[in-house]
């Protein structure tokens, strides 16, 4: 489980200091899938990093399973809103990356990523680099990185932002698929409300009111899930 206890941020900008954060605290059960919504600029990523390790608040603080984050960790990943890939590595050595520090085999880690590459349908582009590649690609790839590593915790900051339609459809059923056969934690940024309702346990929505949390929405639906408009409508109202 995570534990978010009080945590506060403010950053230093040119007006003076800017609060992103004020007292926001949530549980996240082991194996919950829980979305982050609200305007832009509500401190959602901010969030994220302080979660996962990247950045300190100022204030307050984050435990995984009782013990406190205070660097990123390989039991969680993140999928970063720009997608974070390295220029000067191909998809392959990218997806590799976060293999290096946990399995020794080169040989391993290639088939690893390569399973992961097959995964999100990049298997024709795994020697090219990251600039050679769409936006939507780059995201895939930033995706097949984070599961490669299998971690107990995926922190995703708007993670199917830059894909199409069909292939954003294949990629919420294999995140859903992935998340709810392995247990996994997962906090998933998003600006698509159906899609927060088809993929979330919990729905958290913060204000555009520093760091408040404006309501905690709990998502029963029936076990297949159906993408319906009425579920849609029930959210907003
Ligand atoms: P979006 O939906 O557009 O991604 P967000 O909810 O993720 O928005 P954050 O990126 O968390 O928003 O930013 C929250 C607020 O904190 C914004 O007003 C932003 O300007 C400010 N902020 C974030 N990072 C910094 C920084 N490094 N320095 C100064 N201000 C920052
Ligand atoms: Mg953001």
């Amino acid at each position: 489980y995570i534990e978010i206890n009080n945590l506060s941020k403010s950053f230093v900008q040119k007006e003076g200091d800017f609060k992103a954060l004020q007292n926001i605290s949530l549980h996240i059960n082991q194996g919950e899938f829980i979305s982050l919504l609200g305007p832009s600029g509500c401190g959602k990523s901010t969030l994220l990093n302080i979660v996962a390790g990247f950045e300190k608040a100022d204030s307050g603080s984050v435990s995984i399973d009782g013990i406190e984050v205070t660097a990123p960790s390989s039991k969680y990943v993140t999928i970063f809103q720009n997608y974070g890939l390295l220029p000067w590595r191909n998809v392959i050595k990218n997806v590799e990356l976060g293999l290096e520090t946990i399995i020794k085999s080169k040989l391993e880690r290639n088939k690893i990523a390569k399973k992961y590459v097959e995964l999100v349908g990049l298997e024709e582009f795994e020697k090219r680099h990251p600039h050679e590649l769409s936006g939507g690609m780059q995201q895939r790839v930033s995706i097949a990185r984070a599961l490669a590593v299998n971690p107990d915790i995926i922190y995703m900051d708007e993670p199917f932002g830059a894909l199409d339609n069909m292939t954003r459809y294949k990629m919420q059923n294999d995140i859903y698929r992935i998340a709810k056969s392995q247990q996994k934690t997962v906090i998933f940024v998003t600006h698509d409300i159906e899609e927060a309702v088809y993929l979330s346990d919990r729905i958290v929505i913060m204000s555009s009111n520093p760091g408040e949390i404006k309501k905690i929405i709990k998502v029963e639906l029936p076990s297949d899930r159906d993408r319906t408009s009425e579920e849609f409508v029930d959210i907003r109202g």
